[in-house]
């Protein structure tokens, strides 16, 4: 019979430590159990562990949902490119092949969804406070180049809550 844990618990995600622990039998590995609930007593006590299921925070402090965010945000800047790349070949590529109105077309499409993309930058949402991060909104202009949260002052791409 195991006398120490096989299994690194500390690295779980809090939702997997309440699987695990459901499904770990206790009979036959006692030693990943007992270090499976004493990982989820551990989180108790020193405050990293979440209330809200939803919102469970990993081991090394960080939170879903401001990853998820992140992930957004990034993704945002990776559209504009991908318009940018396409429209500016394009446009090379529309003098050489004489495109005519097609062009226009095209070109005209690639302005509004780089514009759209640049709005939802703009407003984009703080993961903490969940108030626009860079200030932006109609009437006011926003910085994009700032690094903290102007509601919140949580840092660009924060992933945990410290400051
Ligand atoms: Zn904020």
């Amino acid at each position: 019979m195991d006398t120490k844990s096989s299994v690194d618990f500390s690295i779980f995600p809090q939702k997997e430590l309440l699987t695990a622990l459901e499904r770990i039998n206790q009979e036959k590995f006692p030693a990943n159990y007992a270090a499976c609930a004493a990982e989820i007593s551990k989180r108790k006590q020193n405050g990293t562990w979440s209330q809200d299921i939803n919102q469970e925070i990993y081991a090394n402090g960080a939170i879903p949902s401001y990853i998820a965010a992140w992930d957004r945000y990034r993704g945002q800047w990776a559209f504009f490119w991908i318009v940018f790349i396409f429209w500016s070949l394009f446009a090379v590529f529309s003098f050489v092949i004489e495109a005519g109105y097609f062009a226009i077309l095209v070109w005209s499409a690639g302005l509004v969804l780089a514009a759209y993309n640049r709005y939802q930058r703009t407003v984009f949402k703080c993961p903490r406070c969940l108030k626009n991060f860079f200030a932006g909104a109609f009437g006011s202009d926003a910085n994009l180049s700032i690094k903290n949260c102007q509601h919140c002052g949580l840092a660009k791409f924060a992933v945990t809550d410290e400051k």
